[in-house]
């Protein structure tokens, strides 16, 4: 079942990982959201994603300790952190939090008021002394995006992380194209819309026919793109283990059809959606 997507160093990471926001935040769902992500790491979505903002860096490490060759960890700093020495003291805490020695991809969060010159030069430090195996970014549309390809260091850029799903799809006009181009790899952030697409009709009418969830349907519809990668957040074993099903689910011509009348693609630029 397993799919992949190549980063440019050659590393290769599922295209399927699991989100982590808002895991960790009450502590009687504690135990299992971690037993969440650890089954999902067994089953083989052994990319997670967690950020400084989301205060569970711990949780994450926690759940991650005596797994960790196995994980692929991607973890953000916050713009108004990453200047030349901001964002380097936030990937040393959240290393501290993590409780590892390097973080596999650290992503400036969305934009803000540091230079993107030092930015990107902290990340390629951080990635000369060990502590990072790659920098990308997260909420960046075309323009911001030629900005950082443009700055020194900028094109070493591994990932763009974007809110991308059947309802949210403007992206596609432009922003897609210019990360295939370049082969970016994008990561699909809220691809279950924050779960409100688990109640869509005409989702629940194709799920029926494959024997499969609302969800499913939406994550193997985002992965099926090439170098796509989707990070859907679940808090329970059922859920993460349904998610990672979503793989073996081929959607026909006929399926697509019916989502692009459901969802219809952009027919002009959109700017980029963000939470
Ligand atoms: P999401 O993954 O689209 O949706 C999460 C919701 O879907 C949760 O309520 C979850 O419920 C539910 N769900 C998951 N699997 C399900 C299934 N099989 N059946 C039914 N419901 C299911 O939304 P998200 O959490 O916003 O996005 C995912 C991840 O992307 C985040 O956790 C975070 O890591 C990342 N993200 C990044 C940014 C950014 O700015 N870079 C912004 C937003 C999110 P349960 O918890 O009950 O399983």
């Amino acid at each position: 079942m397993e799919r992949q997507v190549c980063l440019s160093d050659g590393r290769k990471v599922p295209c399927i990982g699991q989100g982590t926001w808002f895991l960790g935040e009450h502590r009687d769902r504690f135990i299992r959201e971690q037993e969440a992500l650890t089954a999902g790491i067994d089953a083989g979505m052994t990319l997670l994603d967690t950020a400084e903002m989301y205060g569970n860096e711990e949780m994450v490490g926690a759940a991650i300790r005596g797994l960790r060759d196995r994980v692929f960890l991607v973890t953000k700093v916050l713009p108004g952190n990453a200047s030349r020495t901001g964002t380097k003291e936030a990937c040393e805490r959240s290393l501290n939090r993590l409780k590892t020695d390097y973080v596999d991809l650290f992503l400036l969060h969305w934009g803000g008021p540091h230079p993107i010159e030092d930015t990107v030069a902290s990340m390629v430090e951080l990635q000369q002394e060990g502590k990072i195996k790659a920098w990308g970014v997260s909420n960046m549309d075309v323009p911001e995006m030629e900005r950082f390809y443009a700055v020194p260091g900028g094109a070493s850029c591994a990932a763009n992380q974007i809110l991308y799903n059947l309802a949210h799809r403007g992206v596609e006009y432009d922003l897609l194209p210019w990360c295939r181009e370049r082969h970016l790899p994008v990561m699909a952030y809220s691809p279950a819309d924050e779960g409100r697409l688990s109640r869509n009709p005409v989702l629940m009418g194709i799920a029926q026919k494959h024997e499969a969830t609302p969800v499913q349907i939406a994550l193997a519809w985002i992965m099926r793109r090439p170098g796509m990668i989707a990070i859907p957040k679940a808090g329970s074993v059922t859920h993460v283990q349904e998610n990672y099903r979503s793989l073996s689910i081929e959607l026909t011509a006929e399926d697509v059809n019916l989502l692009d009348e459901a969802f219809p693609p952009p027919v002009s630029k959109v700017h980029l959606d963000s939470w």
